[in-house]
């Protein structure tokens, strides 16, 4: 559903930039610091009035995190504190592990203009406003986030920098661009006059067969991305027919699968319609994304194969309130398929979770503004899960689908300290996550008492 990826001919000149200024060269890995500090950093120890026990499923009373660095040291219930720390009182507050969004696109945002931006933006900036996405990312509790999908692997330099601590904004791991077919959800030339369309390949992660499979995802692992995705059906907001068209064959699919694991990738699978979830499904794909018009079967053999379910649910809702609301929201090909998919959408999810799929949390943020990312948290509550189950999709269910749950998913000794708070118990009123007031994120507080904290970056 994501927003299309930038033009072919604009990727180009942009990769021509970054050959001729040398960074293709260049390995950039260093330190994760946001701020140095001299010395070792004194502890800080949260006291936080109550605390989800992500991994039990329950809300703990009365807990001090303790913290060292970027680090959680010791968890202990009641208020303790240690000798020369930091106490950090978060009395009314209700502590969460650092939120966790397994679906946004950070380096673009849905608006009126975009379709038109895209011809006229250059990849720059939308990098400089990726900066900005990340910061509301991160202020609105979400410490971690996967991005699936972007134009030219800008998000992969975006993690990177916020990495070294340049500038602020969650942990990314990041897919680079989408992986599809010529025509399909992932082909930027779909709606385009024909001069615009350029013959792309797999070098442009367009594939045609299995050997173009295996060298999309081997030019991923070239620049560096964390994951992949690929598109096995059409989408929303591409300007095609089909919302859920199968786009990639069996063969592709499994090919695609394949050599992703084979280079120690999950493989998040865009999917709306039954057969291309099917076939993700059975290929060995990790998570199936917004999953729209799933069937019984698809069901049934997700629970089988262990695939997990990243709704968008929100996502869905929006883009149909929108085209409801103004016919000329979108274009004619997109405000069809936009209409189409928001009940759809709202009935399937909830059938899932009846059916006992496991589900992570995930938006499609980039397709409504970076920021609000809680806002599935109350259609999930809607369409029957128990509070507490979607604050677990949002934390060590999406930190197990990523493989990150040794550091991520849960507040515990050993894991980063990236705690979030809300002011009352979210599992009594889950609008309580769009009131974030307290974020911290590998030890640093970027947010405390709804208030933005002054970001320095000492980064060199
Ligand atoms: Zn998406």
């Amino acid at each position: 559903m994501a927003v299309g990826r930038l033009s072919t001919v604009r990727r180009r000149a942009a990769r021509s930039f970054a050959l001729l200024a040398g960074c293709a060269l260049v390995s950039l890995a260093g330190p994760v610091t946001a701020q140095a500090q001299d010395g070792p950093p004194k502890p800080v120890v949260l006291h936080c009035p109550a605390l989800l026990d992500s991994v039990a499923g329950k809300m703990l009373g009365p807990t001090s995190v303790v913290i060292q660095g970027e680090r959680v040291v010791e968890v202990v219930p009641g208020t303790v504190t240690r000798a020369d720390a930091e106490v950090v009182d978060l009395a009314g507050e209700t502590c969460l592990p650092g939120l966790i969004d397994a679906h946004v696109h950070i380096s673009s945002e849905f608006s009126p203009t975009v379709y038109s931006d895209m011809l006229h933006f250059n990849l720059a900036d939308w990098v400089v406003r990726s900066t900005v996405w990340a910061k509301r990312t991160l202020l609105g509790g979400f410490t971690t986030v996967r991005n699936l999908g972007d134009s030219h692997y800008e998000t992969v330099a975006l993690r990177d920098q916020i990495n070294k601590g340049w500038v602020p904004g969650p942990r990314i791991l990041t897919a680079g661009p989408a992986i599809g077919s010529t025509g399909g959800h992932a082909d930027d030339g779909d709606g385009l006059r024909m001069d615009l369309q350029p013959d792309v390949g797999a070098h442009d992660s367009i594939i045609n067969g299995t050997a173009d499979a295996w060298k999309a995802v081997r030019e991923h692992y070239k620049q560096n991305v964390d994951t992949i995705k690929i598109m096995t059906t059409g989408g929303v907001l591409d300007l095609s027919g089909s919302v859920d068209n199968s786009q990639l064959t069996e063969e592709e699919t499994k090919a695609l699968v394949t050599a992703a694991h084979e280079y120690g990738y999950i493989v998040g699978v865009h999917a709306h319609g039954a057969e291309g979830i099917r076939r993700a499904v059975v290929a060995g794909a990790d998570s199936i994304e917004h999953g729209t018009f799933m069937d019984a079967q698809d069901m049934k053999l997700m629970k089988e194969h262990g695939t997990y379910y990243v709704p968008t649910i929100y996502t869905g809702t929006y883009v149909t309130e929108k085209a409801k609301g103004n016919p000329h929201a979108y274009p004619p090909a997109v405000q069809a398929k936009a209409l189409l998919v928001g009940p759809q959408l709202m009935k399937t999810v909830g059938d899932a979770y009846k059916a006992g799929v496991k589900f992570a949390y995930g938006t499609d943020a980039g397709v409504y503004p970076h920021g609000e990312n809680w806002k599935d948290f109350p259609l999930l509550v809607q369409v029957g899960m128990p509070a507490i189950y979607t604050l677990q999709m949002a934390t060590i269910n999406a930190a197990t689908l990523l493989k990150k749950d040794k550091d991520i998913g849960s507040v515990a000794a050993g894991k980063y300290a990236d705690i979030v708070a809300v002011p009352g118990d979210p599992t009594k009123d889950i609008t309580l996550m769009g009131k974030v007031d307290f974020v911290m994120k590998g030890g640093i507080v970027f947010k405390k008492g709804g208030a933005e904290q002054v970001f320095t970056s000492t980064a060199h």
